[in-house]
């Protein structure tokens, strides 16, 4: 029962990202964890595959090793990324990937993003950028899972955004407030440079 509300919920999800724009084309993964503490298995999105037209069949299911246990197709690239995170944190139970264009943006400057009222208490005043290492590979798992043990969101440098949450829907809504953040700091940064100036013609 668990397991089959777990994977209706992630098809749910992963449309509702990819209509809210966060995942274009076929970028982003995201995932749930369900059972307990050395005894779990991960729901995750398959590779290849948009966010879009992810139905039940092709939810990806595997052991806390990363062993495929059913689903269509290969889980996602970002696997080892997900599994690092679940063993690093017993308190999380959903991670969201995204390439939101905003967050993403910022992500490919020199410039970060700032954390506005809404998320949470204030360790930094800054979302927490990690140095780059490629999509996909073991560097990556273990510098992004390191940087979540004590955050709930992380830029990715030159990459996206990567988000955790008390549970799925949870850390959909985190990725949202992330890229809404992003698109709010980026409107003020521009509106608060000096103001064009018109010259307006005399009609005669
Ligand atoms: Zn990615």
């Amino acid at each position: 029962m668990e397991l089959e509300s777990a994977r209706k919920n992630l098809v749910k999800i992963s449309g509702h990202l990819y209509q809210q724009g966060l995942v274009p084309g076929k970028s982003g993964n995201i995932s749930c964890k369900i059972g307990v503490e050395n005894d779990f298995k991960v729901l995750i999105t398959p590779s290849g595959v948009s966010l879009r037209d992810v139905d039940e069949k092709k939810v990806i299911i595997v052991d806390q090793e990363g062993k495929q246990l059913s689903g269509q197709g290969k889980p996602s690239s970002e696997l080892k990324m997900h599994l690092n995170i679940y063993k690093k944190r017993d308190d999380v139970q959903g991670v969201v990937h995204t390439h939101s264009p905003y967050a993403t943006g910022f992500s490919f400057s020199k410039e970060n993003i700032s954390r506005m009222e809404g998320f949470g208490p204030v360790e930094s005043p800054q979302i927490h950028v990690v140095e780059y290492a490629a999509p996909g590979t073991d560097e990556l798992a273990e510098i992004a899972s390191r940087a979540l043990e004590n955050d709930d969101v992380l830029i990715l440098k030159d990459h996206g955004v990567l988000v955790v949450g008390k549970n799925l829907d949870d850390a959909a809504l985190l990725a949202e407030f992330t890229e809404s953040t992003a698109k709010t700091e980026f409107v003020a940064r521009i509106i608060s440079r000096e103001p064009i100036q018109v010259h307006l013609k005399r009609s005669r």
